[in-house]
């Protein structure tokens, strides 16, 4: 069975119909232990200094792992995505480009998807299949969320895994499947969670940061919203959606102004009394702070993180003054 490597999510039904293994590298790289060894691999390779630390793990990730091929998002992700597919095709490695169009029309998209189709020689009878597959296990995925919000049973971090976990469903769906019913069995035991003041939601690329969500909790909060793992995981299709419709309402490769309504419903529904905007160093998305702050209506605290590790001491006070000053304003 070929192992795929994936830069981000992408229509990973196909990959599943052709009998591959999908592997998010993000996924690997964040959480094998060995962040910092992978950064400084690739920087011995040439990558530089002043860039994104995921686009380096990205990279060493691949060449470090049995990975047959990557697919490469084009369009729609990072902006460093094309010269990274340089480097490794250089390398040697296959690279399958993906892009997710940037008009979102329908047509654009169906040209990718069935390329992407053609190259894995699947049809969309197997396609379907797959999707049937993945469906129930995406609406548990749902109501863990659901576990997180509005039952305050699930952790912000349970939350995070197993919505990001979905760009790949751990490279087997079944067994991902089984694991989530222990994980769900055992949150749904548990007593809501009763100590906290503040509500909070967390938004932007996943952390780097591997202990955040631990220290939202130490200062009295929750996250109960991570938005583009929410996103991830395509929770919200319809059982009746095509391929093309899930990825096209797919909102985190689009405009943000999508992602911004997404956001404003979440602060209604889920009653969050502020915001983490998450920022990568040296990431283009960083500019999307300017106008998450002019228009969400509610505090937003921006942190930036750059290697992989526990937060820093000035990440840790602006993150208490933060909660402090939310508890104040509901006060
Ligand atoms: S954090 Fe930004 S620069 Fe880094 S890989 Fe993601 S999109 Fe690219």
């Amino acid at each position: 069975m070929k192992k795929v490597g994936l830069t981000t999510t992408i229509p990973v039904e196909v990959l599943l119909a052709a009998g591959c293994t999908p592997i998010d590298l993000n996924n690997i790289f964040v959480t094998g232990g060995k962040g910092l060894e992978l950064i400084e691999s690739a920087e011995l390779d040439g990558f530089p200094r002043n860039l994104c630390a995921w686009i380096k793990g990205l990279y060493a990730t691949a060449m470090t792992n049995e990975i047959d091929a990557v697919i490469g998002v084009t369009e729609g992700d990072c902006s460093n995505t094309k010269s990274l597919i340089e480097v490794w095709q250089s390398k040697g490695m296959r690279v399958i480009p993906f892009g997710f169009p940037q008009s979102r029309q329908r047509e654009a998209m169906v040209k990718e998807i069935d390329h992407l189709m053609k190259t894995f020689e699947v049809s969309m009878q197997q396609v379907n299949k797959v999707m049937e597959k993945l469906y129930p296990i995406r609406q548990r995925i749902k109501y863990l969320d659901e576990l997180t919000w509005r039952h305050n049973k699930a952790s912000g971090f349970e939350n995070h895994l197993w919505q990001v976990s979905c760009s790949d469903f751990n490279g087997d769906p079944a067994t991902f499947l089984k694991d989530l019913e222990v994980q769900i069995s055992e949150i749904e035991a548990r007593s809501p969670f009763s100590d906290y003041e503040v509500r909070l939601g967390y938004i932007g690329v996943p952390p780097i940061i591997e202990d955040i969500y631990a220290l939202v909790e130490a200062n009295g909060g929750r996250i109960v919203f991570n938005e583009v793992q929410r996103a991830f995981t395509m929770a919200e299709a319809s059982v009746h959606d095509s391929i093309y419709d899930i990825y096209l309402s797919y909102t985190y490769p689009y405009d943000l102004k999508a992602r911004l309504v997404d956001i404003k419903k979440a602060i209604a529904e889920r009653r969050l009394d502020g915001i983490i905007h998450y920022t990568q160093s040296f990431c283009h998305r960083g500019i999307e702070d300017i106008l998450v702050k002019q228009q969400l209506g509610i505090p937003v605290l921006t942190i930036e993180g750059d290697l992989p590790g526990k937060a820093d001491a000035r990440t840790k006070l602006r993150l208490e003054s933060f909660m402090d000053m939310l508890r104040d304003l509901k006060e």
